[in-house]
């Protein structure tokens, strides 16, 4: 480890500074990625989360951070064989302001089939790094971690602080992780003014908030009879075809002429959608089968829905197709029944943080910054709605379109860049003049 040197010229030699200690540290980038992809933090269930923060820790106190573990006392998924356990690093003086905040999730989803390398092997090869949670957001965390670390060898002086938090179970909702932190005050606008997430949406990509998204089952009730005299039952199957039916014809329409004024990528999520995820009707399919009619059918529904429509809307259109359904046929019934709700998400135009980060993007790669949204949710809608630290968006390394699929990787570079962009913004909004 080098020491960091005392005083700072600003301007032009301090940014060159900067970006040149990120490209230096381009090695141990990419050996702190390799060694993170190596801890399998497979989530569900969330394995070796205490191994994995442990890492992260050792990492970031060698930053000199100031490093505590936030472990998720009182969650129900926080438990002896897979405790949840959050990391956070705190560098500048504590009361010292403006704060930035750089989080990353270190759980990953299950591997699943198909893959060439090693899962967890953390391999390097022609200049990319291989392995689950290399693109879906290790790499992230070590553009973060390493974007502190080129700062203080750079000898950037903080007028303010950055901070630094590896989380758990973003992949299942993030409520022992980032939510926990800010249900427990230690993200808040008390301590927090600005966040940079560095979820996978490229070293170009600036990530301004996501769409909103409603969860529902809906259940199907009819009434079992004996499948020879199915005349005698009602089929509750047969219901929910129709109402599968009913929402393409009714409501497709409607959602497809909506589009959305957020950036949202790939261009076709800019409109709102309605997905079924599941559907179990009947019998268990794996039983022997009995002949039945079926007396109940659930399906679970993943609606997308954009901040030009409202929730109440959103439900309403789903209330009123299952009514009109059920009022064509005498004993048909339908419940509804709420799993999640998420709330779109948005910065506000013209915050610093997407300002900060979009002039880094100009420095260090030389072409303008794409201001794009996600389709899907992460931990922003964490910081904007349960905290209230609204200057929150996404920025980090990694093709999102290799999130969660097999032979998962990420370019080299790109880590370097991405390390070297929040390296610069974070100088920028927390650096002193
Ligand atoms: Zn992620």
């Amino acid at each position: 480890m080098r020491p960091a040197p005392e005083r700072q010229s600003g301007g032009a030699a301090l940014i060159d500074r900067v970006v040149a200690e990120a490209e230096a540290a381009r090695d141990e980038i990419v050996e702190f990625t390799a060694d993170l992809i190596r801890i399998p933090t497979v989530n569900p269930p969330g394995d070796l989360y205490r191994e994995c923060a442990e890492l992260i820790r050792g990492r970031l106190e060698e930053a000199g951070m100031a490093v505590q573990f936030v472990t998720a006392e009182g969650r129900p998924e926080h438990t002896p064989g897979h405790p949840r356990i959050n990391v956070l690093g705190r560098s500048g003086d504590p009361g010292a302001r403006p704060r930035l905040h750089l989080n990353g999730h270190f759980d990953v989803v299950p591997p699943g089939d198909d893959w060439t390398v090693d899962p967890f092997g953390g391999l390097v090869r022609d200049g990319r790094i291989y392995g689950r949670g290399a693109s879906d957001m290790k790499s992230g965390i070590a553009a973060a971690v390493f974007a502190v670390e080129a700062m203080r060898r750079a000898g950037v002086r903080l007028r303010g602080g950055v901070d630094v938090s590896g989380t758990v179970d973003e992949e299942s909702g993030g409520f022992a992780g980032v939510a926990y932190l800010c249900e427990t005050g230690v993200i808040s606008p008390r301590n927090t003014d600005f966040a940079i997430i560095p979820e996978p949406f490229g070293p170009t990509r600036v990530c301004v908030g996501h769409r909103g998204v409603y969860w529902f089952d809906i259940v199907a009730h009819g009434h079992t009879a004996h499948g020879s005299m199915s005349h005698l039952g009602h089929s509750a199957i047969d219901d929910m075809g129709a109402l599968l039916e009913a929402f393409r014809k009714e409501l497709g329409p409607d959602l497809a002429v909506r589009r959305s004024g957020l950036p949202v990528v790939p261009d076709p999520s800019r409109r709102p959608s309605l997905n079924v995820n599941a559907i179990v009707g009947g019998q268990a399919g794996e039983s022997v089968q009995s002949p039945c009619v079926a007396d109940r059918c659930t399906a679970t529904f993943d609606r997308r829905f954009i901040p030009e429509e409202r929730f109440e809307q959103v439900r309403d259109e789903i209330v009123r197709v299952a009514k009109a359904v059920e009022a064509e046929q005498p004993g048909r019934r339908f419940t509804i029944e709420d799993r999640m709700t998420v709330h779109p998400t948005w910065a506000p135009r013209g915050s610093p943080v997407v300002a900060a980060l979009s002039r880094a993007v100009r420095t260090v790669t030389g072409v303008d910054a794409e201001q794009v949204a996600s389709p899907g949710t992460y931990d922003q809608k964490h910081f904007a709605r349960i905290a209230g630290v609204e200057h929150c968006v996404a920025y980090g390394p990694g093709p999102l379109e290799e999130a969660h699929q097999p032979d998962e990787s990420c370019a080299v570079d790109d880590i370097v860049t991405s390390t070297q962009v929040i390296a610069l913004a974070a100088t920028e909004l927390v650096g002193s003049p």
